[in-house]
């Protein structure tokens, strides 16, 4: 068995096939792409002893024993991002009476009452058509288990791929997560609160092919650690995603009571995101991130008007990625559910950003009315001292 997944040997060889999306595979970037994918796959299976990683003409087949635990598999492929779909296969050589042995075997311990044989010639080269295949097939599936033949909607539909040098049969194939493989699309700061937006968001830039850096601020000791402690399982939960993350833990708390001391109540929660956006800019300069994402989401709250987002933008010289700009609560939330981010938002806490802030902010300022509120600060004093105090923790899945 080669890497290109030529076969030679009479014994089907068990594993999973994946195919991904064509359309990111044009020009150049091609082997790039397949490259970082196939990287991910085995990260995100590095405990399940499967392998080798075999690259038959557009397909990626990852040899699995017959022990490997299928839901498991299953599951951590639905977090490998440029899958398009898989299925458990068996990969054999592109000989017809093989085929139907081992189509044989597969078929007899299920219960279905109609079925349909769907074969697919990558190369015309194979001496039969694919419909004398599945014609020849069928009759045998028949024979064997006496249902009927649908093509429309049957219980049970059997798929072969015939390359020149292997074949492939499953029977259950499944829709991946789609998207881009993490690692094609460089490294995005991510500003994760405890809340539910900003891990949605983090997940739309993961499923774009970027890897995150999350950074989180807190305000102890003036709050407990509740939100530190929904932030890292956050990004836990995120890690599933990119396999290794860092989450930074930034103290604001102190910031957060030199702010108070000089900067009018409305205007409070304005100045903390833009120090949040400058001491998030430092970390990204150091973790080589090209943009920040925000979970912002268009009026949803006073400091996510167009008016005061242009403001706390000014802070920033990256870039600023707002993946749910145009969603609506019920959406973002539907997502969050998907991804299981959710149960971890509502988990109580006290956002820092709500500390020493009145309910009434402004929502229409504009920047030189927030420079000069910042005018008392030493801005370049705090973004420093955060940026020292920081810490930061590593994650990684599977552990
Ligand atoms: P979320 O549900 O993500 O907290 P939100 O609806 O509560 O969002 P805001 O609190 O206004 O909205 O925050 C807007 C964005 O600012 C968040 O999505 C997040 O990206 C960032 N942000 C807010 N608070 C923090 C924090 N404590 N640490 C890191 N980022 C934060
Ligand atoms: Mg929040």
């Amino acid at each position: 068995m080669s890497s290109k997944g030529n076969v030679t040997a009479r014994e089907p060889v068990r594993g999973v096939l994946i195919h991904y999306h064509e359309i990111a595979l044009k020009g150049k970037n091609r082997s790039f792409f397949l490259k970082q994918l196939g990287a991910n796959l085995l990260a995100a299976t590095r405990d399940l002893d499967c392998g080798p990683l075999l690259r038959p003409a557009g397909r990626l087949f990852l040899t699995m024993r017959e022990e490997t635990p299928w839901d498991v598999m299953r599951q951590r492929l639905s977090c490998v991002f440029g899958i398009a779909n898989f299925a458990p296969a068996f990969m054999m050589a592109p000989n017809l009476e093989l085929l139907a042995q081992r189509i044989e075997e597969e078929v007899s311990g299920r219960s279905f009452r109609s079925f349909r044989i769907a074969a697919r010639r990558a190369f015309k080269t194979f001496p039969y058509t694919s419909q004398q295949i599945n014609e020849m097939i069928g009759a045998r599936v028949q024979r064997l288990c006496g249902a009927r033949v649908d093509l429309t909607n049957p219980d049970l539909t059997v798929a072969i791929e015939l390359l020149p040098n292997a074949a492939f049969v499953y029977l259950d194939k499944l829709p991946g997560p789609g998207g881009l493989p993490v690692g094609t699309g460089g490294t995005l700061a991510c500003l994760l609160s405890g809340g539910i937006d900003s891990p949605v968001a983090a997940h739309r830039m993961m499923k774009r092919g970027c890897r995150i850096v999350f950074v989180h601020f807190h305000s102890q000791p003036f709050a407990d650690r509740a939100s530190q402690e929904k932030a890292i399982e956050l990004a836990r939960l995120l890690t599933r995603y990119q396999f290794a993350s860092r989450l930074y833990l930034v103290p604001f708390g102190e910031i957060q009571q030199e702010v108070v001391a000089c900067v009018t109540g409305r205007l409070r929660v304005l100045v903390y995101r833009r120090l949040m956006f400058r001491i998030t800019e430092q970390i990204a300069q150091k973790e080589d991130a090209q943009a920040l994402v925000t979970g912002e989401s268009l009026g949803q709250v006073s400091s996510q008007t167009i008016e005061n987002i242009a403001t706390i933008e000014q802070a920033s010289t990256l870039p600023i990625l707002r993946p749910l700009i145009g969603m609506d609560k019920d959406e973002i939330t539907q997502q969050a559910q998907q991804i299981g981010s959710y149960d971890i938002s509502i988990i109580p806490d006290q956002d820092c950003c709500s500390m020493f802030t009145p309910r009434q902010a402004a929502t229409r300022t504009t920047s030189r009315e927030v420079e000069l509120a910042e005018r008392p600060l030493d801005l370049d004093r705090l973004v420093a001292q955060a940026r020292s105090a920081a810490h930061s923790i590593e994650l990684s899945f599977p552990s």
